[in-house]
């Protein structure tokens, strides 16, 4: 390669330097011929800068890249901890929430429904009856107060039938009443879930293409670094 003697001004420190050692500034990337006209007003893409300078910017041009990511990532942080205070939490006990709904007789018949269905009722209201017919059996002779065929008891038996349907109605009423709350707790607390998933979702995409940019861009500045060496490294 042939080596001009002539040398050029740089326009960032102004200070004349031979012609290998500057690059013209037609040739500096727009991002990069961005930062050097915040700092010099007065860039011109006709005339020239040297690779000492160049490198600065580049070095600046870089640093900027990276903080600009750390301060998108710390925004994305903000709004999920914002996002996390503004709505409070819709998962709550839906059991605990329903029963301090309830009345005194709705709960004496959640008792007793509960009672009605268990083996130590059906044990003692068999023993009743058995007792009930062996009393007017053995007394049967002398002086039954419900001789055989046991009318009584089956009016007993009536009442006691006749009592337990409405309360068992009663007690299944509010037990699907609670299933209802419950079902649309879960709604609501998956749609939130759906939400905030989706809310994620595009910050994340966001944040990939805009990271994609940014590497792209750094990588850019490598390779024009990588070119300038190989470059020196012919020529000398
Ligand atoms: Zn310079």
């Amino acid at each position: 390669m042939s080596r001009k003697k002539e040398n050029v001004t740089c326009q960032i420190c102004q200070k004349q330097k031979k012609t290998n050692e500057v690059i013209p500034a037609e040739l500096v990337s727009e991002p990069l011929a961005e930062i050097i006209r915040k700092a010099h007003p007065d860039w011109s893409t006709s005339g020239f800068i040297c690779n000492s300078d160049l490198n600065y910017f580049r070095a600046k041009r870089v640093k900027d890249i990276l903080e600009s990511e750390k301060g998108e990532i710390s925004n994305v942080e903000e709004q999920v901890l914002k996002s996390l205070k503004e709505h409070e939490l819709l998962s709550m006990n839906v059991n605990t929430e329903f029963d301090r709904q309830l009345t005194i007789g709705e709960r004496l018949a959640d008792k007793l429904t509960k009672y009605a269905g268990s083996w130590t009722f059906i044990i003692i209201f068999g023993g009743i009856v058995l007792l009930w017919i062996a009393i007017n059996s053995y007394v049967l002779l002398t002086k039954p107060f419900d001789p055989y065929p046991f009318i009584l008891l089956n009016l007993v038996l009536s009442c006691v039938a006749a009592m337990q349907a409405p309360i068992i109605l009663m007690s299944q009423n509010r037990e699907g009443a609670k299933d209802r709350l419950r079902a649309e707790y879960d709604y609501q607390v998956n749609l939130k879930a759906e939400l905030e998933i989706r809310h994620l979702h595009e910050k994340l995409d966001h944040l990939l293409i805009n990271q994609w940019h940014k590497l792209l861009e750094i990588q850019e500045i490598q390779m024009e670094l990588m070119e300038e060496l190989t470059l020196k490294k012919t020529k000398h």
